[in-house]
């Protein structure tokens, strides 16, 4: 029964004492007694070293029983900033956040990632700089840089490997070179990861286990479970544009095998099919304008699309049982076409168990969710426990 009763474990330091505050709730002394079990005094000092270092600030007073009313205190995420940076192949968009990883202000440019590392990074040091100075604070407040790039990145180095649409951005030292045009930590992930987290924390924060499928060009995955991101051993999880689609299929794949999901379902496989039936397709985005126009030979094409991804998507239903898989990029534009194809194959293909609450919704962030996710891997980062802790020790040293 002693087991029993020490369950669920209690926070033991003021970095798990302040992961209670993240949910924005004001508390007083005496709710964090009850809530940790720790002495009032204890509570009392790790609200000081949590004022000490920002993360909490004064939240008015809680209704009294009688006498004075007590104080409450609440999780300040004005009191620093973080930088969400989200690079396509085309475009870029630039966020500065709270540490809620709420957008402060914004800017989205046409930038061709193709110019390479060194224009690019320059240009979102100096376009960074600026987006800083318009909130009217210090570049000291920001704790860290985000950045998503188009293609796969070494977690572990956060450089990129061998991206096929960065030419000149192979193994570039992105953290490094970013830190020394803006003097903050910079961490760096694939765009899809981005997108995920961004959904993630937008649209869907108390779902913990969610799989974000990218349909576009490529086709790509972001997996969130236990209310995280996996990356894997080297953050190549959720590349599954190239798993083999069931059937025959010969199809060459740009990555040397044939088959792959890309290669029978992205956008570049669906223009080719339209074409062969004669019809003017030239990007991505024209399937999604012809799908909207309504053209029954693109609908078809694109719901024949949705049946395939379905096809490997219902493989990682089996695998990760996920409670909810988001759709997202540009072919999710072409609307009930994609999910229906999805869908069919996911519910006839997957188990009944993992597929009872399982819920296949089309995105609803929108553009911001790259640079919130960036944003996210930042402030995950900043107010994990251990951070939090470390910072104190800092402030205390002092
Ligand atoms: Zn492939």
């Amino acid at each position: 029964m002693e087991g029993l009763a020490k369950f669920p474990p209690r926070p033991t330091g003021a970095g798990d004492m302040f992961q209670l505050f993240r949910d924005g709730a004001p508390r007083t002394r005496a709710s964090l007694v009850t809530e940790t079990g720790q002495s009032r005094s204890t509570v009392a000092a790790r609200i000081d070293a949590l004022r000490s270092i920002g993360l909490l600030a004064p939240a008015g007073e809680a209704t009294s029983t009688g006498g004075r009313p007590p104080s409450t205190f609440a999780f300040d995420p004005a009191s620093h900033l973080a930088m969400g940076v989200d690079l396509g192949a085309t475009h870029a968009r630039i966020a500065v956040t709270d540490l809620a990883a709420e957008p402060i202000t914004m800017i989205d440019e046409p930038l061709a990632i193709a110019d390479g590392p060194d224009r690019v990074l320059t240009w979102v040091a100096e376009t960074g700089r600026k987006l800083v100075a318009q909130t009217g604070r210090e570049m000291e407040d920001l704790v860290g840089i985000g950045i998503g790039l188009p293609g796969p990145v070494d977690h572990r180095t956060g450089r990129p490997v061998n991206p096929p649409i960065m030419p000149g951005w192979g193994d570039s030292d992105v953290p490094a070179e970013l830190f020394a045009r803006l003097g903050a930590p910079v961490m760096v992930d694939n765009d899809v990861n981005i997108m995920a987290l961004g959904e993630h924390r937008t649209t869907a924060p108390d779902v913990d286990d969610l799989l974000f499928v990218k349909v576009a060009t490529g086709i790509g995955a972001g997996v969130i479970m236990d209310g995280h991101l996996r990356r894997g051993a080297q953050g190549a999880a959720g590349d599954l544009g190239h798993i083999a689609v069931p059937g025959p299929a010969d199809i060459p794949c740009r990555c040397g095998n044939t088959g792959c999901l890309e290669a029978v379902a992205g956008g570049g496989a669906i223009a080719a099919r339209l074409r062969q039936q004669g019809i003017a397709v030239e990007t991505t985005q024209d399937i999604v304008d012809l799908v909207r126009s309504g053209d029954v030979a693109a609908g078809q094409a694109v719901r024949q699309a949705g049946r395939d991804i379905g096809s490997v998507l219902a493989a990682s239903v089996s695998l990760l049982n996920p409670a909810r898989i988001v759709v997202g990029g540009i072919l999710a534009g072409a609307g009930e076409h994609l999910m229906a194809g999805i869908r069919e194959v996911v519910y006839q293909r997957s188990l009944p168990l993992a597929t009872r609450d399982l819920r296949i919704t089309p995105s609803e962030a929108g553009a911001p969710a790259g640079v919130v996710g960036a944003a996210t891997l930042v402030t995950e980062q900043y107010l994990a426990p251990s951070s939090v802790e470390t910072l104190i020790t800092a402030k205390e040293v002092m």
